[in-house]
């Protein structure tokens, strides 16, 4: 099946006692037990089970071509998930760009643990290699990577996480199953932060962990899911799989936007640099034309000059709306060392796009007159 035709029926179908087709909300906590004691219905108590967390759970274990799939309440707190199912003494290796909210939930939450992290740069398989230890467990990658986009090579470093006896975990928020298919590469779990593409409007948070097969870290994560209770309500669950209908309609038209805008900010003379993978001077270019199916709908450019250069245009600016997240229908932009304070590595006049549904010469005419001196 193709994934326009999943992406609209995994995991819902018709009501069977209405014959509604918007699969209805299932707000009850607590199900009814069979006289023999039994929830032969399947649902006893809505922690650790739920209609609609089902339903979205399916469909996201089939967009990836997963085993199962787990539904968190954000993104962040599949990632809490896993990292409470290392045993002391584990070491993580994760990119040295990864979602700065990685490093928050690892130097702040689990700051008291017995865990050891490496930051790696993950485009480079030697640094890799080297960065291995006997007790490396979890080898985490994320591409593209934010804000840089630099393009990792899943299968690759699927192989490197074997050898090492390590599970691979891709966070796949920018690509979606859409552009990308982790797990088709070898990796052993996908993490979404449903916030973005999956839900695509803005209006809900919500994460995803997608498993090939079992694993030990794969039940630990489903015990911090149902009795640790990191799970997301039964609407959010809704609002996701409503979002999914349209996600790769959505993602495809925002990829090739995103790829008319990066030709234009990249001939624009105000403009220093941009990072999209799918220009053929992104250093990731040939691995992302391998692996995926088309560039995605987020980008970042620097502006020529310095950090307040950055802000001006992005003070300017009409139709992006100044604000984080992405994978809305709202074009968003932001001066990403801003948010992530200032520890930052990323480049001081760059600001980070995420393309939404507008049409893109409205968005070039907006960029157009913002960098204007
Ligand atoms: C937003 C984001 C996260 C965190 O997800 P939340 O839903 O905000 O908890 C993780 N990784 C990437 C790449 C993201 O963009």
């Amino acid at each position: 099946m193709k994934i326009e035709t999943t992406a609209i029926h995994a995991g819902r179908g018709i009501d069977p006692a209405t014959g509604a087709v918007a699969m209805p909300i299932y707000l009850s906590s607590t199900f009814e037990r069979d006289p023999d004691g039994e929830y032969a219905r399947g649902y006893a108590y809505s922690r650790e089970r739920n209609p609609n967390r089902a339903a979205l759970e399916k469909c996201a274990a089939a967009l990836e071509g997963g085993k199962e799939a787990l539904a968190f309440a954000s993104g962040l707190a599949v990632l809490t998930a896993l990292i409470q199912g290392l045993e002391p003494g584990d070491h993580i290796l994760a990119p040295d760009d990864v979602y700065y909210g990685f490093r928050k939930v690892l130097g702040g939450v689990f700051a008291k643990w017995p865990l050891e992290v490496t930051y790696v740069d993950m485009t480079d398989l030697d640094a890799v290699r080297a960065a291995a230890r006997p007790a490396t467990r979890l080898v985490w990658i994320e591409t593209p990577s934010n804000p840089l986009l630099k393009i990792t090579d899943v299968a690759a470093i699927a192989r490197l996480a074997r050898e090492m006896n390590a599970i691979s975990v891709c966070d796949s928020t920018f690509a979606t199953p859409v552009l990308l298919r982790p797990l088709e590469h070898g990796i052993d779990m996908v993490m979404h932060s449903t916030t973005k593409y999956f839900g695509g409007h803005s209006d809900v948070v919500g994460g995803a962990l997608i498993a090939k097969h079992d694993s030990y870290l794969f039940e630990r994560a489903r015990k911090a899911q149902q009795h640790g209770g990191a799970v997301p309500s039964p609407f959010d669950c809704w609002l996701t799989l409503r979002g999914i209908d349209t996600l790769p309609y959505r993602v495809r038209a925002q990829s090739a936007h995103a790829q008319l805008i990066a030709g234009f900010l990249a001939a624009h003379p105000a403009v220093e640099r941009v990072h999209y993978p799918g220009l053929a001077t992104h250093p990731g270019h040939a691995v992302a034309k391998e692996q995926m199916s088309a560039f995605g709908g987020m980008l970042s450019f620097q502006v020529s000059g310095s950090a307040e250069a950055a802000i001006a245009v992005a003070a300017k600016v009409q139709l992006f709306t100044r604000a984080t997240s992405l994978g809305g229908g709202h074009s968003l932009v932001e001066h990403r060392a801003s948010v992530e304070g200032p520890q930052t590595r990323t480049p001081p006049n760059l600001l980070r796009l995420s393309i939404g549904l507008e049409h893109p010469d409205d968005l070039i005419a907006d960029l157009e007159q913002a960098l204007a001196q």
